[in-house]
């Protein structure tokens, strides 16, 4: 009889991987490859989906090898699914008694309830093995040898990447998955100690992983189904490929467009091809061959892509303290340079690559004139006609190791943080999305999440943009929307084609240009046969392209 494997996703969140629900980690795939070689069958299932139907365990009780990724060392919300916390790690594993039970992932470095709180590690004893080094490697050694260290191989992970990338038909929102792909390991400025707060340095420098390997794995994950793909795992895209060992690599663009149009020929139809983490210093060092790279990335990807920038602060004594990577000017040529290449807009309406800016709070040096530094910095940007697409505030989360865990400013400027956040909110992210994203942009490919009087959805790609629909729309319907309207940090949207002749009147009223005396008039004169009919009653509307009959 063949033996089961059962992985659990607890979901992971790093600086340099994602895989949070709709986003699948390489861990869990990677592990799965290891499984299979190993001889066993795998199952797969998130732990939402443990949550929501608890007899899962017996399953799990009944396999022979439980294996529990999860961890998270960056704070962060989530629409798609919530991470698991160390107390069910810990319940999960006590309540088992039959398999083989390993837990790996992040959670190794340490959690703790949320930013502006220190990480503490846990001992987990509850499990047979914690694996430590290469997740899969270390599982695989414990199957060997009972060994649950792990030595770093790109060999062994793209052979074991390949056959573990099945199970992502037994994620529960298949299709609607993205796979976020392994590029390197390890930052390039662990040469000069990394910044104080972040645990990528820790991997050491970086190594990259072969492009044929990683076209392979893309191969084998689009012939399971696969269709949405974002580089997310690594520090830099655009260090890709170097070999130099400084701190700011040059880019090597040609490195690049192999890369990506290795990409697109390991899976021809792809829907979404996003990237992750761009160091701005690179860009302001190198600036003619991050120029060139980044145009091989907008050739070859999908447009409303996002280069997060890890600015942190605009405070150079911050910046100073803490090891940051760039100073405000270069984050602003850095900003400029991408605008220039990505800021062209696709048939739709969506500018293609934009910078996102990433703020930490609490770090060392910190003081309240950290705040104002950073409200100018952005407020100057709005000034311009530079565009970016979000900005991300968080509070640091400091993990044993890291400099910033004995060395931090956490709670000394809790009012400011606060107001700072609200400010950026009202007065940035508002007129910025509107910049962004004016009305009548068309978001294709957009998945409910929430269904209700107000259903929610996103695109599958890099921090997608909110979509609220102010009707019902069933949860993990893939609709197209055109934008009407704008929140601090999301979109109002209707689908297209609308069908005015089903339309409830709730949201009737909330279409653009129709007030409640006119929303009356539409719903005592449906059903309409066509625009002519309608504009009769309305007038003139500014989206009558969208209306279906
Ligand atoms: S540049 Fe800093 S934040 Fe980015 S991965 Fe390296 S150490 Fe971490």
């Amino acid at each position: 009889m063949t033996s089961e494997a059962f992985i659990l996703d607890g979901y992971v969140d790093e600086p340099a991987c994602l895989g949070v629900s709709p986003y699948i980690s390489p861990y869990v795939r990677y592990c799965a490859g290891v499984c299979i070689e190993n001889g066993f069958e795998v199952r797969y299932a998130t732990i939402d989906q443990l949550r929501k139907t608890p007899s899962l365990l017996i399953d799990i009780e009944k396999s022979d090898l439980f294996v529990f990724i999860a961890g998270v060392t960056v704070p962060g919300k989530y629409l798609g699914g919530t991470p698991a916390s160390s107390n069910e790690i810990f319940q999960i594993g006590s309540s088992l008694k039959n398999p083989l039970k390993c837990l790996g992932g992040p959670v190794i470095f340490g959690s703790a309830s949320g930013g502006g709180n220190i990480a503490e590690k846990q001992a987990y004893s509850v499990y047979d093995y914690i694996l430590k080094g290469e997740v899969s490697s270390a599982l695989n050694s414990v199957l060997k040898s009972g060994n649950s260290y792990g030595d770093f191989s790109y060999d062994k992970i793209d052979r074991r990447s390949v056959l573990g990338s099945g199970i992502i038909k037994q994620h529960p929102k298949f299709p609607n998955v993205i796979c976020e792909l392994e590029t390197a390991r390890g930052c390039s400025r662990a040469v000069k100690g990394g910044c104080s707060f972040c645990t990528e340095y820790l991997y050491g420098m970086p190594q990259y992983r072969c492009e044929d390997g990683i076209h392979k794995e893309v191969a084998a994950l689009y012939n399971s189904g696969a269709v949405h793909f974002r580089l997310g795992r690594q520090p830099d895209l655009l260090a890709y490929g170097t070999v130099s060992g400084e701190e700011f690599p040059r880019p090597v663009p040609e490195k690049m467009e192999s890369l990506f149009s290795g990409i697109r020929e390991a899976a021809p139809s792809l829907k979404t091809l996003h990237i992750d983490n761009i160091n701005p210093g690179t860009i302001a060092k190198h600036p003619d061959e991050s120029k060139e790279a980044l145009e091989s990335i907008v050739r070859w990807h999908t447009a409303g892509d996002i280069a997060a920038f890890g600015m942190e602060s605009a405070d150079p004594v911050v910046i100073d303290e803490n090891n940051l990577k760039a100073m405000p000017d270069e984050i602003l040529r850095a900003v400029e340079i991408v605008n220039e290449v990505g800021g062209i807009r696709d048939k739709n309406g969506v500018p293609h690559l934009l910078p996102g800016l990433n703020f930490v709070m609490g770090l060392c040096g910190e003081t309240e004139k950290t705040y104002d530094l950073n409200e100018s910095f952005l407020l100057s940007l709005l000034k311009t006609s530079l565009l970016i697409r979000r900005v991300n505030i968080r509070q640091v989360m400091p993990f044993e190791d890291t400099k910033a865990y004995s060395d931090n400013t956490i709670g000394q400027h809790e009012t400011r943080f606060k107001i700072f956040k609200e400010k950026v909110r009202k007065e940035f992210d508002l007129p910025m999305l509107k910049r962004v994203f004016p009305f009548g942009t068309i978001l294709e490919g957009v998945v409910t999440e929430v269904s209700g009087q107000t259903s929610f959805g996103r695109q599958l790609g890099s921090y997608p943009i909110l979509v609220g629909f102010p009707y019902e729309i069933s949860e993990g319907k893939v609709v197209d929307a055109f934008v009407t309207d704008w929140g601090f940090r999301s979109v109002t949207g209707f689908e297209i084609p609308l069908f005015i002749n089903n339309l409830p009147h709730t949201a009737i009223k909330k279409l653009p240009g129709v007030g409640k005396k006119t929303a009356v008039k539409i719903i005592a004169k449906r059903p309409f046969k066509n625009l002519k009919e309608l504009e009769n009653v309305t007038g003139s509307l500014g989206f009558s392209e969208y209306i279906s009959f």
